[in-house]
């Protein structure tokens, strides 16, 4: 016989999913309502009121699609791309590069503005292909790109695009919840996300938000959504008064996302912010007491999601099996041009506590040594409780 499921505890200090708070664990395990029940309903709406707190935004149409992080993605690109339209992409990571894909499978002619790796979109390039391109339907920027640990400033961006009839749309899957997402500031016209990071809820709803002149775009276009499932003029009927049966609710998750969001309102979103700057940022000084080198320029470090360069010499793959397997810490590998070169270390909702700051210095050191990788004892830990105690 099968055993009854019984995985080893892990602290999920990668780039996602992070640790899930014990009380959205338990509002997992209360009883399913059924989809359409009153009482369901009202929780739909909470979550609706919810997430326009944590977006930032007064957009009516702010709702949680069924599937990931890229689910988000999709629903976006799906509904305001028609074949032939031309979208700009800002790709300095993997997830730029997923919204090429995706906007291409969409049928758009895509013009990519890239930059390397680790660095930010310039605001320039952006407004140069704007010029290049008068035509264009919507500019797409990652806000949080977790495959390098960039923080993308939208204000500059924002005002390029807003001089032209292009909307603006952002992947805000690491950002929600971790940094400031401010919808309604920085005019953003779609934005979509995912639970699994700064939420600290389980991977399953993709929280998207769009603003009326997006749901504009949609009404007129001329051609259907090519996704049943993902087509917002149907689950919009099912988000509101209407409450037309689409597809069934994942009713479980959005109790899970309920009270994710519950905890992040109650604590208050700028307290939320500031935590996670103060731990990351002693993340980031003790990484560098270590004699370790970041990734990103200082001004454009995410604070939830850190990428650290590997020393020579140090074996990428037996670290991160060593932080497993010794002290039950998941990091992250690099993805793409990135691969091997560095680690990402999320602090991400939950998991954004001086706890894990210090046991993942401490374990990191220890397994850095048993690789040959010489260092001052303990600088990591002291450099980073140094900051926390000033
Ligand atoms: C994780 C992530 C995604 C994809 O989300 P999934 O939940 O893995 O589908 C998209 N964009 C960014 C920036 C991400 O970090």
């Amino acid at each position: 016989m099968t055993a009854e499921l019984n995985p080893p505890q892990r602290i999920l200090m990668g780039p996602g999913p992070s640790d899930v708070a014990p009380s959205v664990l338990r509002a997992m395990a209360i009883p399913l309502l059924g989809h359409l029940d009153p009482a369901f309903l009202q929780i739909m709406n909470e979550t609706m009121d919810l997430l326009r707190k944590v977006y930032q935004t007064d957009n009516k149409l702010t709702i949680a699609m069924s599937g990931t992080g890229s689910a988000g993605m999709e629903t976006v690109f799906v509904n305001l791309v028609e074949p032939g339209d031309k979208v700009i992409i800002g790709v300095n990571g993997l997830f730029g590069t997923r919204m090429v894909d995706v906007a291409e499978r969409c049928g758009a002619t895509v013009i990519p503005i890239t930059a390397p790796w680790g660095e930010i979109i310039p605001p320039k390039a952006v407004e140069e292909a704007l010029r290049l391109h008068p035509e264009t339907k919507l500019v797409g920027i990652v806000h949080a790109e977790t495959s390098t640990g960039v923080r993308q400033p939208l204000d500059e961006i924002s005002e390029i695009v807003h001089r032209t009839e292009a909307l603006l749309i952002c992947d805000m899957v690491t950002s929600i919840g971790g940094c400031p997402t401010e919808v309604d500031k920085h005019k953003i016209d779609a934005a979509y996300s995912g639970t699994q990071k700064c939420l600290s809820a389980p991977p399953g709803l993709a929280p998207v938000t769009m603003s009326e002149k997006a749901l504009e775009v949609i009404n007129q276009r001329k051609t259907k959504v090519q996704s049943w499932y993902l087509d917002l003029s149907m689950i919009q009927s099912y988000w509101s008064d209407e409450r037309a049966y689409h597809h069934t609710a994942p009713i479980s998750m959005v109790y899970s996302l309920r009270e994710a969001l519950r905890l992040i309102v109650k604590e208050g979103l700028e307290n939320v912010f500031e935590r996670h700057e103060r731990y990351g940022t002693a993340l980031h000084l003790g990484l560098e007491a270590m004699g370790l080198e970041l990734l990103v320029a200082k001004e454009h470090r995410l604070h939830q999601l850190t990428s650290v360069r590997i020393p020579q010499g140090v074996d990428d793959a037996a670290v991160r099996k060593e932080l497993l397997e010794r002290y039950g810490l998941e990091i992250g590998g690099g993805l793409g041009d990135l691969k091997g070169q560095i680690w990402r270390i999320g602090l991400m909702g939950y998991n954004a506590r001086q706890t894990n700051v210090t046991l993942f210095l401490a374990a990191l050191e220890d397994v850095l040594r048993n690789q040959g990788y010489e260092m001052t004892a303990g600088a990591g830990v002291q450099a980073a409780n140094r900051y926390l105690t000033k």
